[in-house]
């Protein structure tokens, strides 16, 4: 008998969910605890990845037979800040309204989630011929920072899983793609004078902007060059520098300079390559001149976050079965970052669909259709359906 154990509908467990505040600059660890002790009354045992500061963790649990390839359910924990947004009622309280759920992260990605929960009580109850995995991360919002662990830790299983679902909000379709980030921090350190002397000091926004002008000049072949892939839109990868700051007046030689530039790649680009490409010109190029006037000047150029491409074949056998759980008709490109890429690194194929628009995402008044929940319970109904048999 089940008497005593929690039984949450999806729209009652996201409403718990939504009630903790996992903001990522927060600890997720009241709801990834929650979640633990949720799972073992059903008998299901939690795998917890912490942080280097034990101050947040991944969740990684199994339903089924472990030494089976099963199906891993990917989702992010944390949500993104509501300050300077004009929300209706309380962020972290579940509201229902005209048939919408309306809460932070109920779209992004609290709702895949809790469906994935809810089905709990029934999945560990069935016969299941391959495992359900659970795999839920921190941090996806600052550059999926939690999901390289889960992604570590899927590859060194016994049995590796031979499917992933990641459940961003996609309105329940299969994508197959999006671009790659990666983001930089360049400090550029010169030698302050007076503006009159300016040819004996080292400006630094001036060496800063030689090195932005030359990002955008990659831009441009990128632009112009390619490569291309016509699944995205743009059709090539892009670069761009995103914020600037230095110098104090006009009459001083400016010491300091700082900016951040960003490159989001199609898959058929490294971009540690471009980063490369830009890293060479700042130090075999500019930075010698700079060094000559004084050693201590020079470039600084570190990597903030990175979010790999995803790219799996719309012919592949994975996107396949996803779409017949789904319904989905067709399979897209998108262009926004998931940890779809870093379950692919790993050689697990990888297809991301969950409930939800992408447009309600990070927006004051988020929501999630209580009809994309439905979409989404039937989802996992034909998905615990198939692996109970043949998969
Ligand atoms: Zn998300």
């Amino acid at each position: 008998m089940s008497m005593g154990k929690t039984v949450l509908s999806s729209k009652d467990m996201l409403k718990h969910l939504v009630g903790f505040d996992t903001v990522s600059a927060n600890s997720n660890l009241d709801l990834i605890h929650w979640v633990r002790d949720y799972l073992a009354e059903y008998g299901v045992k939690s795998t917890l990845i912490h942080d280097a500061q034990k101050n947040k963790a991944n969740l990684h649990a199994v339903i089924g037979p472990a030494d089976k390839a099963g199906v891993v359910l990917s989702g992010h924990t944390d949500v993104v800040p509501v300050e300077g947004q004009a929300w209706d009622s309380d962020p972290f309280t579940l509201r229902e309204h005209d048939g919408r759920l309306y809460g932070r992260g109920t779209c992004d990605m609290k709702g895949f989630i809790a469906v994935a929960l809810a089905k709990v009580p029934e999945m560990s109850k069935r016969p299941l011929a391959a495992p359900l995995h659970l795999a839920f991360s921190y941090d996806e919002e600052l550059g999926c920072l939690g999901a390289h662990d889960i992604a570590r830790h899927l590859d060194h299983l016994p049995v590796k899983p031979k499917l992933c679902v990641v459940g961003e909000p996609t309105d329940m379709k299969a994508i197959t793609g999006h671009k790659g980030i990666c983001d930089f921090e360049c400090t550029v350190r010169g030698k302050e004078a007076h503006s009159s002397l300016a040819p004996y000091a080292v400006n630094a926004v001036e060496s800063a902007a030689e090195l932005v002008a030359y990002i955008k000049s990659v831009a441009r072949r990128m632009q112009n060059e390619g490569p291309f892939n016509k699944q995205f839109d743009p059709p090539f990868t892009t670069v761009h520098t995103g914020a600037i700051r230095g110098g104090t007046a006009v009459n001083i030689v400016p010491n300091l300079c700082e900016f951040a530039f960003e490159i989001r790649n199609i898959p058929e680009i490294r971009a540690e390559d471009l980063a490369d490409e830009i890293r060479q010109y700042a130090f075999k190029t500019l930075e010698p001149r700079m060094k000559e006037i004084d050693p201590k000047s020079g470039f600084e150029i570190r990597s903030a976050a990175s979010v790999p491409a995803f790219d799996i074949d719309n012919g592949d056998p994975a996107v396949a079965f996803v779409m017949a759980l789904s319904g989905a008709n067709a399979a897209e490109k998108v262009s926004f970052a998931t940890e779809a890429g870093l379950f692919q690194n790993v050689g697990i194929p990888t297809v991301v669909c969950g409930p939800g628009s992408i447009t309600q995402a990070h927006k004051p008044n988020e929501y999630v259709s209580i009809d994309q929940i439905t979409k989404c319970e039937n989802f996992m109904d034909r998905l615990a359906a198939k692996m109970c048999s043949s998969f």
